[in-house]
């Protein structure tokens, strides 16, 4: 039995982003726990899928004896600010200096987190942690798919796991394979060789999804290396030689820091098999370049084509607005795609979640059956464009305090109300309202306001790929729309400064300079 910190630090940062994160957005609850410090974390977690509570349950199933120290994340914005940063990552120091003697730590970090003061989040906190417990102590981390892996993470950390799947269905299951991981080195007392790699080109989230290749034979080739040394399930098994660990994170691009872009670590005790693997690996990315890429539509041509496709239709034609995921930093209030609904009159398609507080607010005043008296989103007026104003009425009403039951966020507990059903009159098209900025992936979003989301011909989606994970099994099918918002897709649209120079900014693109 061993004695193990745990804690966990999540931010995924669009520097790109018009909002910036601070210590209220950790300290809310949203879909996943507020902020949460000391013992009462344990029972925090429970049951969430997340990496703290597949860690936590893991570590604890092993008999190890578990010191919590505080665990937190806020949506995806732009830059953490300084004052929140601080206040997390001292409470994580203060709490390691003073839970005593301590065999081991695990942290649920994202990987992409920027902070006003430092460019690489994840990389200084680990760099504190290391100063204070100094070189021997095992620190093992849970890493987000959408991690800017950078060769500090990688320097400080003894080893870190990133998640396989987009959408991101193994949260908790890649935190129980960290705390196996840790287990493991805690057992073996041997230090793990890093083989790293950066891949010279950013990919697109759009492009990234696991659901599809090339990125889920990436991801099979990873779990084949991984094989090669154990066929047990357990990263490294009981082999002492070869491979113990692969992680390969495709990146978050729309972050203009110097180590953006995908990455790879093999952990191993043979340097030259972990070598070997992280060339293997990095390879058979480079040789899939081009095969991240698709079509996307304009909100014009999407909802032509929905309407076209719809006809006849048993299941619902799903457009997903890519850009405005409010997952990577969007602000979830853009109006392109509604007004596209509007002006094609897509009778009876609902789009969600148009994260307008103001109209939540004012359709709940009101009340079911009322007109709302003020115009749709656009609230925060990103790409200067302003609210939808039409005849709204209130159909229904909802507190916005629900559980999720899909794949992602099954057992959640959303509190992002309150939240309401209006209609425009004249087009018969629906927006879901909600107060808190939250990403459209679970049906029980819609349900929670009486949409049952098979039903509905034409379905928005505000989100890049998540949605897939609970939405894909009931569409017809799926169009990627590249409307306004604060994810831009390509990465040449975007005015780095920060990124180093030599990359490609999209898969076969311009390389920066
Ligand atoms: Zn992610």
């Amino acid at each position: 039995m061993a004695r193990i910190a745990v804690g966990g630090f999540q931010h995924e940062t669009n520097t790109f982003a018009p909002q910036r994160a601070t210590w209220a957005d950790f300290e809310r609850a949203d879909a996943w726990p507020g902020f949460v410090r000391g013992p009462e974390l344990i029972d925090a977690v429970e049951g969430f899928n997340l990496p703290i509570a597949g860690a936590v349950k893991t570590l604890a199933g092993l008999g190890h004896e578990l010191v919590p120290l505080c665990w937190c994340s806020a949506p995806p914005s732009s830059h953490v600010e300084r004052e929140a940063y601080e206040k997390v990552a001292g409470h994580i120091l203060d709490d390691l200096a003073a839970g005593g003697p301590l065999d081991g730590i695990y942290l649920d970090l994202h990987g992409a987190m920027v902070a006003e003061h430092h460019e690489d989040g994840e990389g200084e906190l680990l760099r504190r942690i290391r100063v204070l417990v100094g070189d021997r102590m095992p620190i093992v981390t849970s890493l987000d798919y959408h991690t800017n892996l950078t060769p500090e993470m990688v320097r400080f950390a003894s080893a870190m796991i990133g998640y396989r799947t987009y959408p991101h269905i193994d949260m908790a299951a890649t935190g129980s394979r960290a705390a196996q991981l840790l287990d493991r080195l805690l057992k073996d007392r041997r230090p793990l060789y890093k083989a790293y790699r950066q891949i010279d080109f950013l990919i697109p989230l759009v492009w990234q999804c696991t659901l599809m290749e090339p990125a889920k034979g990436i991801f099979a080739l990873i779990e084949d290396i991984e094989r090669g040394s154990d066929r047990s399930g357990v990263p490294g098994g009981s082999h002492n030689q070869g491979i113990v660990s692969v992680t390969h994170t495709p990146g978050f691009p729309p972050a203009d820091i110097k180590e953006c872009g995908a990455a790879l670590v093999v952990y191993g005790h043979d340097r030259d098999a972990a070598e070997a693997a992280a060339d293997r690996l990095a390879a058979a990315i480079r040789e899939r370049e081009a095969g991240f890429a698709g079509k996307l539509y304009t909100p014009d041509e999407a909802v032509i084509e929905a309407l076209r496709l719809a006809k006849g239709a048993t299941k619902p034609v799903m457009l997903a607005d890519i850009q405005d995921n409010p997952g990577a930093g969007g602000t979830s209030d853009t109006v392109g795609l509604l007004r596209a609904l509007i002006a094609h009159r897509a009778t009876g398609a609902v789009i969600g979640m148009i994260v307008d507080p103001e109209a939540a607010e004012m359709a709940t005043a009101a009340g079911e059956g009322a007109l709302l008296e003020c115009g749709v989103g656009a609230k925060i007026g990103y790409a200067g464009e302003t609210p939808v104003e039409a005849q709204w009425r209130v159909v229904r009403l909802g507190s916005g305090v629900f559980t999720g039951s899909g794949p992602m966020y099954g057992g959640a507990k959303f509190q992002i109300g309150p939240m309401a059903l209006v209609t425009d009159e004249a087009s018969g098209v629906s927006a879901v309202l909600a107060a808190k900025r939250i990403q459209a992936v679970d049906q029980e979003m819609f349900r929670h306001v009486g949409v049952e989301p098979a039903e509905v011909p034409i379905l928005g989606l505000k989100s890049t790929v998540h949605f897939r994970a609970h939405f894909q099994p009931i569409a017809e099918a799926i169009l990627c729309v590249e409307s306004p918002g604060a994810h831009v897709s390509d990465p040449t649209e975007l005015p780095y400064r920060r990124l180093r120079k030599g990359v490609r900014l999209r898969p076969l693109g311009p390389v920066h300079e």
